[in-house]
């Protein structure tokens, strides 16, 4: 199984995978917040558009970000996120939409394409972002699951739509789940617990430190609706980091508030 590790560049370090099919097929990178220009409470490597952010600044800290990772800025496209499980298909005629110019894609949580062309961007601040690839259809798709997303299955659903409209074989997918909030800090309330439970995912939520309070793991409930959805376990990364218990390192909308900025996962075929 592959490792989620880091890379250290010039103040900015970026999360990556010792995935030999990712790394020889696609340019790629988790971000984290230092190294960038953003102040306040975006400091520094704000990559979130939905922030009260310069566009400036917006624009210098991509530019910084996807050059560390081999990827011109102006080819990112971004979606406007609403905690949906809906996925558009973009292309190179896409390019700079939501970053550089207005976006006419619809609102939706999850890119995909067979364009090496286009950079698909997804951001996100305790949520989790996962990147799926297919290095034989070479196909890419990103999803950004917050909690409903998550027991909903988007990350089923996103390989489903791989494997439905783009002729990927789910076996042949390479999936990594971002650092994301752990379930160490990720304490929700009954209404959360339900979902897990009707979801088959009860092994991934535990009693939390007061009554009615639990503990719920996102990561380990992504990971088995990709398994579910038919990947191998070998071809799944995970991400062992907790975005709360590491402020210095990431964004944290429960640890730092609304007003924090946030990361992204910025992928592109290689041609
Ligand atoms: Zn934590």
């Amino acid at each position: 199984m592959s490792k989620f590790i880091f890379e250290n560049s010039g103040g900015i370090c970026v999360g990556k995978t010792n995935d030999n099919v990712l790394n020889e097929m696609l340019y790629y990178g988790f971000s984290t917040r230092g190294g960038g220009v953003s102040g306040g409470s975006l400091a520094s490597l704000n990559l979130g558009v939905n922030r009260p952010d310069k566009k400036e600044n917006l624009i210098e800290n991509y530019s910084r970000f996807c050059g560390k990772i081999g990827i011109d800025y102006k080819t990112v496209v971004l979606p406007k996120q609403i905690h949906s499980s809906k996925i558009t298909e973009v292309t190179a005629e896409d390019c700079g939409k939501r970053l550089i110019y207005p976006s006419d894609l619809p609102d939706c949580d999850g890119l995909i394409t067979k364009d090496c062309g286009v950079a698909l961007g997804i951001f996100y601040a305790d949520c989790t972002p996962v990147l799926l690839f297919d290095g034989k259809k070479r196909c890419l798709c990103l999803v950004h699951c917050g909690w409903r997303g998550t027991v909903c299955g988007f990350a089923f659903s996103a390989v489903e739509t791989m494997v439905n409209d783009f002729g990927c074989h789910a076996v042949d997918i390479h999936a990594v789940i971002g650092p994301c909030i752990g379930k160490c800090h990720f304490e929700v309330g009954e209404e959360v617990k339900a979902e897990y439970d009707k979801a088959r995912l009860s092994e991934y939520i535990s009693e939390g430190n007061k009554p009615g309070k639990y503990f719920a793991d996102l990561k380990g409930a992504n990971r088995e609706f990709l398994l579910r959805a038919g990947l191998k376990n070998e071809n799944i990364t995970v991400s062992e980091d907790c975005t709360y218990c590491n402020t210095d390192k990431y964004f944290s909308h429960r640890a730092c508030g609304k007003d924090t900025g946030r990361m992204a996962v910025i992928a592109k075929i290689k041609r």
